[in-house]
């Protein structure tokens, strides 16, 4: 059975979700603060988590930001406040999504859903070719999905991983920001394609020679020439 965590304060709103959720064959767990929603996100294995912004004790961004430094798991984040989503997307703390509320059950269902199974695909993809890329002094690892540069690990996000991924496992190709954003994000994420420079700029920051080259008023392609 897949697991949802639900982290909200107010306990009617969670309680929908949950219920709608449950319905659907998803067992639910809600944690009614974010210390120990976040305590619990960590610790233990969800295929989702559903985070509020606003809750008594600490932000959701903080939680987003925190879970997503150790895990790549779903997290769809719950908003009151419209203005709150430029806040998400600008920051690029890692989320897959946002609704605001008041919603409607179904809909989050649906994205729900949809995220989950965005999210298995990619995996199941990743392990079916999950031969590693070696190429100069750069290696990637997708089973275990570490990357090392003259044999020292570099730590990315998620989704950095998943854009370097994609790129090196497509060489000399170029795409277009947006085509790269719909592939490594997904069609139906929130969101565009500044996404993707910003977290290009991060992977660059990372990894001391560049393998990725910007191809002007293109995209962006993964070199890879023979080796001498
Ligand atoms: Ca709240």
């Amino acid at each position: 059975m897949r697991r949802i965590l639900i982290v909200e304060d107010e306990k009617n709103i969670a309680e929908i979700e949950r219920d709608y959720l449950e319905l659907d064959g998803f067992e639910v767990i809600i944690e009614n603060n974010g210390a120990t929603g976040m305590q619990r996100a960590l610790k233990e294995e969800f295929d989702l988590v559903i985070l509020d912004i606003m809750l008594p004790d600490m932000d959701g961004f903080e939680i987003c930001r925190a879970l997503r430094k150790e895990k790549d798991v779903p997290i769809l984040m719950v908003t009151a406040k419209v203005a709150s989503i430029d806040k998400v997307r600008g920051l690029g703390i890692g989320a897959d999504d946002y609704i605001v509320k008041p919603f409607d059950p179904a809909e989050l269902v649906a994205r729900v859903k949809a995220h989950i199974a965005r999210y298995e695909r990619i995996k199941g993809n990743t392990q079916e070719k999950g031969v590693d890329i070696e190429y100069r002094d750069l290696v990637i690892k997708p089973l275990s999905r570490r990357v090392f540069f003259k044999k020292e690990e570099v730590f990315l996000t998620a989704k950095e991983f998943d854009l370097l991924y994609f790129l090196a496992s497509n060489p000399n190709v170029v795409f277009r920001k947006e085509t790269i954003f719909d592939k490594v994000w997904g069609v139906d994420s929130f969101g565009d394609a500044g996404t993707v420079v910003v977290h290009l700029t991060h992977i660059r920051d990372k990894i001391p020679m560049d393998y990725i080259e910007t191809v002007r008023g293109v995209g962006y392609r993964f070199s890879m020439q023979p080796e001498q």
